[in-house]
């Protein structure tokens, strides 16, 4: 592990306790681009120490979403938990040092400490007992914690990137375990070992750490190890202002490709979730990585707009390469009709993307629309096309047999014939193309319906007509 001295060193270091959900996302997505922008490295760590809550799906749905948004990360993934002897013995180098002690404190003592501070309202301090007492004073059948002996006078500033400086005076901290009295590291002193060793030169993450980042600086300042710089980003809110939560959508990322959202659009939605460049909202991965600058991170807790996030995911459809919408939406059309397309009917989808992707925002939506090219005859009619079709039956007949009658089955040909039927009829375009649409079609929306007689064929449109006649008149 390491780097050279001058390059940039960023990593994200999720716990595997569940999946990886926006706000966790954006944290890579800031480090990723941190990383990129200056030709640095961008690291990925799973800080699995806590074994009760750290999950094998939980790590694979990170890895997942990591690889869904095209976050590549550099080197082998680091599993925390697989060095907890190296954190031990940077444990034991502080207590060589006479930067850290054993400490013999009895649970009950402990429990006293807490009970003070509770009934003098301040949060738990360990009051430092055996910050000074010799380890052969030591109560027999206790195994000792290691501790940090931190400083005790004095304040520390932090010049966080995002926050400004941010000053916290020594008394409010304490002597924080290291070691446990199992022999176990504790997760504050794993964080800085692994970023040490890592070389990590910027620490960025969610601004409920920035507390922590007082203590580990203490035992960074022990070790006389290279201080990170640190940039603590806030945290999402919903709509309403309140923290995210499920209501909110605050799903795992991996459920917004399962809801028909592309990656690109969700990284351009993160990315401007509490970041900007002038009055840019369409921002490139490339870039993003050229503009991005943590320093232009806001202080304030940015919102999560679902409708933000369709918007910018229908300019991304809208933008996307045809035959990528196709392969992306092949599954979910045979998930709708319950079996696989046919080869031509792949064909036809090909042939009316352009059509389908600039109408829908997700690509649940995109599938839904173009069901009822494939759907078997008589197509299911919903009730705008129920009443499309109710006063149509005649103007129906007469466009059919129109239709008919072109000589080639192009749309602009299908184009002027129904406008000479509409003329004759003395009718405007619409009247004659909605019913046609809702023949076609089952509904009232859909693509251009030249197109969709285009796509359909000649055979097929003239059938579903007779259909849309039948269901209203019974023959
Ligand atoms: N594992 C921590 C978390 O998931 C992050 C710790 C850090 O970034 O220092 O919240």
């Amino acid at each position: 592990m390491g780097s050279s001295p001058s390059q940039v060193v960023t990593r994200f270091a999720p716990s595997p306790t569940g999946f990886l959900h926006i706000g966790g996302a954006r944290t890579a997505l800031f480090n990723f681009l941190f990383a990129r922008h200056h030709g640095g490295q961008f690291l990925l760590r799973i800080e699995d120490t806590d074994r009760e809550r750290s999950t094998q799906p939980a790590i694979d749905a990170i890895l997942d979403g990591m690889r869904w948004l095209d976050f590549t990360w550099d080197g082998e993934v680091v599993y925390q938990f697989a060095r907890q002897q190296r954190h031990a013995e940077v444990a034991r180098e502080l207590l060589d040092k006479g930067h850290a002690y054993y400490c013999y404190a009895t649970p009950a003592e402990l429990e006293e400490m807490r009970e003070t501070a509770k009934r003098e309202g301040r949060p738990m301090r360990y009051d430092g007992r055996w910050r000074d007492r010799d380890p052969s004073e030591a109560p027999a059948g206790v195994k000792p914690v290691i501790r940090l002996k931190a400083p005790r006078e004095g304040e520390v500033t932090i010049h966080d990137l995002v926050q400004g400086p941010v000053t916290v005076s020594n008394e409010q901290l304490d002597d924080m375990i290291l070691l446990r009295a199992d022999g176990t590291p504790t997760y504050m002193l794993a964080v800085v070992v692994d970023d040490h060793d890592m070389g990590v030169t910027h620490v960025i993450r969610g601004d409920d750490h920035l507390n922590n980042a007082f203590r580990q600086l203490a035992l960074i300042r022990a070790m006389g190890w290279p201080e990170p710089h640190y940039a603590h980003i806030p945290l999402i809110h919903g709509a309403d202002g309140a923290k995210l939560s499920k209501r909110h959508g605050a799903l795992g990322v991996t459920e917004y490709r399962e809801m028909g959202f592309l990656a690109e659009a969700v990284e351009n939605y993160l990315l401007r979730l509490g970041w900007g460049h002038g009055d840019a909202e369409i921002i490139s991965r490339a870039q993003a990585v050229e503009w991005f600058d943590i320093g232009a991170v806001g202080r304030s807790a940015s919102r999560f707009d679902i409708k933000k996030l369709e918007n910018l995911n229908g300019h991304y459809m809208r933008e996307a390469d045809d035959e990528r919408l196709v392969r992306l939406v092949l599954p979910l059309i045979g998930e709708a009709l319950e079996r696989p397309l046919l080869d031509r009917e792949i064909l036809l989808l090909q042939r009316s993307m352009k059509d389908l992707k600039v109408r829908a925002k997700t690509l649940r939506e995109l599938a839904h629309s173009a069901l009822f090219y494939f759907r078997a005859r008589p197509i299911p009619l919903d009730e705008a096309a129920l009443k499309l079709l109710q006063p149509a039956p005649e103007i129906l007949r007469e466009a059919r047999k129109a239709l008919a009658d072109v000589p080639e089955w192009r749309a602009d040909l299908l184009e002027a014939s129904v406008r000479v039927v509409a003329e004759r009829l003395g009718l405007g375009l619409g009247k004659v193309a909605q019913p046609l649409r809702a023949a076609l079609t089952g509904s009232n929306m859909s693509p251009g319906i030249f197109d969709v007689l285009d796509v359909l064929g000649r055979e097929e449109s003239l059938a579903r007509i007779d259909d849309g006649v039948a269901a209203v008149t019974g023959c």
